[in-house]
């Protein structure tokens, strides 16, 4: 490690003096007196996590490789570098989330002045979509292999999986076998839809894996889950003209803030969408028009339903892609029943073996929750770093047509937690001013501070729902990790007229029964 930490000094000073080239080998022949491994770190999984390990403990002065395979879904489709979130994740769902806002703002443009086609005439062009988000991620891939290139980070297109715990054997596309060794391994393979196990689940049901490249639109279509991919999906196709449904299992977004979670459902279905509640599938049958005869079963009241659809969208949680890494050759035993890898501090029971990201048991499935970990991670073992990834008070949005944005505890949580008698929750809904002119049916923009009744009511969680909740939440996240109180907030300044602002003009408590509606826009 002192070795390695004096290479970095070295190599920052001497840095601007030599070509990149004559760094690497410096680099190399520094870290290879650790031993006779090919690699400081191999990184098996190029997403989230592993790429900003990787490209940490490269900076580091590590020698690193990164192996990363892409399996086709049960549909067929595969992609580049990057992972989940940029190919078939939060970049693609982000980019058609806009493109279903744009369709809503070009109708409230009228209000505003805009003269535009009818409404009846306004319409999405799906293959024009689907390819302007495909060359978007095309891009990104390639700006990822070129990132590694330039780091000297060696990039194995093949699908690792361990031969005994320093050993790892790729099995490349053309079905070669390269064998490599390291001395460190960080397992960041994230993970992958799940099927429910019902006949033409894996046939004929496609899965957010293949909707963002979807070779045709998707049409109406019924979404299977009520998690955060099934409700942003519905979502975005519903406001593209798609009509959707959802069967719900239990409760949408089941672990969130339930008052929060109505809201953002009652608006969905303001919009359109249907949602079939307490319900999960039982068959998915091809007809010879080429559509699906769906049939669910509704479990509270036992009756079976059934519906033809032109999709069939699954998105029932995903599993975590440890099976096929031969995980007993390299002795690492802390699997859960899930598949998941149960690593506290992202060390499994073999100590120079790490996981980090969505393999993780019980930590939030989020890209930036992957690459902060995998950064943390590579400074510990890299430069001697003692930081550890916090796992608490991690903000989130749910991308809904209206946005739920929230960090820390649910109403529900921080009852159980602290009892309801030494919480105070201060509410309101709110009023957007962009929203007063197209005169939109506002009933859902509502927010709440859960809080610690006694004084100074340290703040346990913000929620949010609403428009650009992310942004909205992100500022609010950082006043969290410093403690914010609800004195802070209520004696911050807002930014008028903003959604945001509403957070420091919170004053009415769900004790004192007073309406949260607001009295006027300026009130
Ligand atoms: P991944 O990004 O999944 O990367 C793992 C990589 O390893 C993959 O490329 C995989 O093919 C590869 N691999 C697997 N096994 C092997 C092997 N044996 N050998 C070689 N390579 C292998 N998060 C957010 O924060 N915000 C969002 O808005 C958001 N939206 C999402 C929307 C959708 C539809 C989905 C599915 C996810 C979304 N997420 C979002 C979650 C986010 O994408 C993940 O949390 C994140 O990508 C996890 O990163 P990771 O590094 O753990 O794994
Ligand atoms: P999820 O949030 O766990 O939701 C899965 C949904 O499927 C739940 O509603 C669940 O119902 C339902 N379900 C599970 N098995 C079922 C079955 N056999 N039949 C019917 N319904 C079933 O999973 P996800 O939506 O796939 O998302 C995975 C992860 O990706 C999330 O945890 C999140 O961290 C990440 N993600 C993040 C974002 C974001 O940041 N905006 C967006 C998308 C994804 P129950 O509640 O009854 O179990």
């Amino acid at each position: 490690m002192t070795i390695l930490n004096n290479f970095v000094r070295i190599n920052n000073l001497i840095k601007p003096l030599i070509s990149t080239d004559r760094v690497v080998i410096l680099a190399r022949r520094t870290a290879s007196t650790h031993g006779n491994f090919d690699y400081d770190l191999a990184v098996i999984g190029g997403g989230s996590g592993g790429l900003a390990c990787a490209k940490e403990a490269v900076n580091l002065g590590a020698r690193v490789a990164v192996l990363d395979y892409v399996t086709p879904s049960p549909q067929g489709t595969k992609w580049g570098l990057g992972g989940t979130c940029v190919n078939v994740g939060c970049i693609p769902k982000k980019l058609m989330h806009q493109a279903a806002l744009l369709g809503e703002s070009i109708h409230e443009a009228v209000a505003y002045g805009w003269q535009v086609p009818a409404a009846s005439e306004v319409k999405i062009d799906w293959a024009a979509l689907t390819e302007s988000v495909q060359n978007h991620i095309k891009s990104v891939n390639w700006v990822t292999r070129v990132d590694l290139r330039d780091k000297k980070i060696e990039y194995i297109n093949g699908l690792g999986e361990f031969k005994d715990p320093h050993t790892i054997v790729a099995t490349m596309k053309n079905g070669t076998k390269k064998e490599l060794t390291a001395k460190n391994i960080v397992i960041a393979v994230g993970g992958r839809p799940h099927y429910p196990e019902i006949p033409g689940a894996l046939e004929y049901c496609i899965s957010s894996d293949d909707i963002f490249s979807l070779g045709h639109p998707p049409g109406k279509t019924v979404v299977v889950g009520a998690g955060y991919i099934g409700l942003e999906c519905a979502g975005f196709l519903n406001s593209m003209g798609y009509p959707a449904t959802v069967l719900v299992r239990s409760v949408p977004l089941r672990g969130f803030d339930q008052q929060m979670a109505r809201m953002v459902t009652n608006e969905m279905e303001q919009r359109g969408v249907k949602f079939c509640h307490k319900c999960v599938p039982l068959s998915v049958e091809k007809l010879e028009s080429g559509q699906l005869k769906v049939r669910w079963l509704n479990t509270e009241e036992q009756q079976q339903f059934e519906d033809v659809f032109d999709t069939v969208l699954i998105a029932t949680g995903r599993y975590a892609l440890t099976k096929q890494l031969n995980l007993e050759a390299a002795g690492v035993n802390c699997i859960t029943e899930s598949g998941k890898i149960l690593a506290a501090t992202e060390q499994t029971n073999v100590p120079h073996i790490y996981a980090v990201g969505d393999v993780l048991e019980a930590r939030p499935e989020l890209t930036p929750v992957a690459i902060h970990a995998g950064r943390l991670l590579a400074r510990r073992v890299f430069a001697g770093a003692q930081q550890h990834m916090d796992y608490d008070n991690v903000a989130t949005t749910v991308f809904t047509p209206l946005e739920y944005g929230c960090v820390g505890l649910s109403e529900e949580e921080a009852t159980k937690r602290f009892g309801a008698d030494n919480l105070e929750v201060y509410h309101a809904y709110y009023k957007p001013t962009e929203f007063f002119i197209p005169q939109r049916n506002i009933k859902n923009c509502y927010l709440k501070a859960v809080a610690m009744r006694e004084a100074p009511q340290k703040i346990l969680g913000l929620h949010f729902v609403g428009p650009v909740a992310g942004e909205v939440i992100q500022g609010f996240a950082a006043a969290m990790k410093c403690g914010i109180t609800m004195e802070h907030l209520m004696n911050t300044v807002g930014i008028h007229p903003t959604v945001a602002e509403e957070f420091t003009r919170l004053n009415i408590t769900k004790r004192s029964g007073k309406d949260p509606n607001p009295a006027s826009c300026c009130s």
